[in-house]
């Protein structure tokens, strides 16, 4: 029987549970064993869809502490000699699953976000360049099959109820000296630019004037997205930044203010339907893509565009008032 271990990360244990069908659909539900390591102290949840629960005395390992936690599955697989283990691809999944590899020299396949069989093969799906294209990885040969996969890529649609057995294991040797908690701060509930229909993006060309966007976003009800360039000097979040290492965006309206149209950049804004770029150099990149090109200072642009809003506002507002 194939034994499977899947690491329920404490900040995401419904979609840790979930990847119960991943080995559901490499080996069949009748012939794999399910282990749960929950390092953490959400362990009841598990108790009744896997087979064992493994939980550690005295404590817990804490998701961030990934190189203890590497150690643990580590430590788990020299006893236990999963068949595959699976870490969702979480912030600390991400962390996690390389140096669990690592340490048991098996491949690892990140990111995967379906699963096939090909005879005794096991066909990993990823998306590869930017999610532009999906990428089939065949598991050929021994050792562990080791992945994280992606949250909310699988959904464990029929569970299979088990009553688990837990197994304690004694974990505070692994912990990582001087790795500790310091605080925790909730990240503060923004609004994600690909909901938005409008976009003002700025890039290297209006670093010093980046603050005056978000007041043509607000006239244009929109959002203010930015190049890397802007995200790298420190001048906008890495939350609204737009490309192949940030966000892929779809709005109707995309307006690009002293941004240079990298490949890199324009992987992020393919889909947007159309898009306006202000540029000192008409031969950039972004040009050749863009339904308008104005050809000038970005800083000008968007303070002329204020002000014949507001002038029009103005006058629109004296018109319905006589
Ligand atoms: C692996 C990798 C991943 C990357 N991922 C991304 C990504 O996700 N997103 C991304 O954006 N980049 C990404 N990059 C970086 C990318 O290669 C470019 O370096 C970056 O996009 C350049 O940003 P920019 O066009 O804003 O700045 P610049 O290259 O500095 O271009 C500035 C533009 O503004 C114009 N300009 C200058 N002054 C003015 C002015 N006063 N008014 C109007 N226009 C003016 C210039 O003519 C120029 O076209 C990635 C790079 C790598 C290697």
């Amino acid at each position: 029987m194939k034994r499977v271990l899947v690491y329920l990360d404490e900040d995401a244990v419904e979609d840790s549970i979930d990847l119960l069908e991943v080995g559901r659909l490499m080996y069949g539900t009748q012939v794999f064993c399910s282990y749960a390591l929950a390092a953490g102290v959400r362990y009841g949840e598990a108790g009744n869809l896997f087979d064992h629960v493994f939980r550690v005395k005295n404590g817990t390992l804490p998701n961030y502490d990934t190189a203890a936690l590497a150690r643990c599955i580590e430590f788990l697989h020299r006893i236990y000699n999963f068949d595959a283990i699976i870490i969702p691809a979480t912030h600390c999944g991400r962390m996690i699953a390389p140096r669990a590899a690592m340490r048991l020299h098996a491949g690892l396949v990140a990111d995967v976000t379906g699963i096939g069989t090909n005879g005794d093969e096991i066909l990993m799906v990823r998306p590869a360049f930017s999610g532009r294209m999906l990428a089939t990885v065949v598991c050929r040969g021994g050792g562990p099959v080791m992945m994280s996969a992606r949250p909310r890529a699988f959904t464990y649609g029929e569970p299979v109820l088990k009553s688990a057995e837990f197994i304690d294991i004694d974990a505070q040797d692994m912990k990582t000296p001087g790795i500790r908690l310091i605080e925790r701060r909730e990240k503060s509930e923004e609004r994600d630019i690909r909901t938005s229909e409008v976009l003002i993006s700025g890039g290297g060309g209006v670093i010093r004037d980046f603050h005056l966007l978000e007041r043509l976003a607000e006239a244009l009800h929109g959002m203010v997205a930015a190049s890397r360039k802007v995200v790298d000097m420190g001048k906008a979040q890495r939350s609204i930044q737009v490309g192949q290492s940030g966000k892929i965006v779809s709005p109707r309206l995309y307006i690009a203010l002293g941004i240079s149209g990298s490949a890199q950049h324009v992987a992020g804004i393919r889909n947007a339907e159309y898009i306006i770029s202000v540029n000192t150099n008409r031969q950039a990149p972004i040009c050749s893509m863009s339904d308008i090109v104005v050809e000038g200072d970005s800083r000008a642009f968007v303070e002329g565009l204020l002000k014949r809003m507001e002038a029009s506002n103005t006058q629109t507002s004296g018109d319905q008032k006589r």
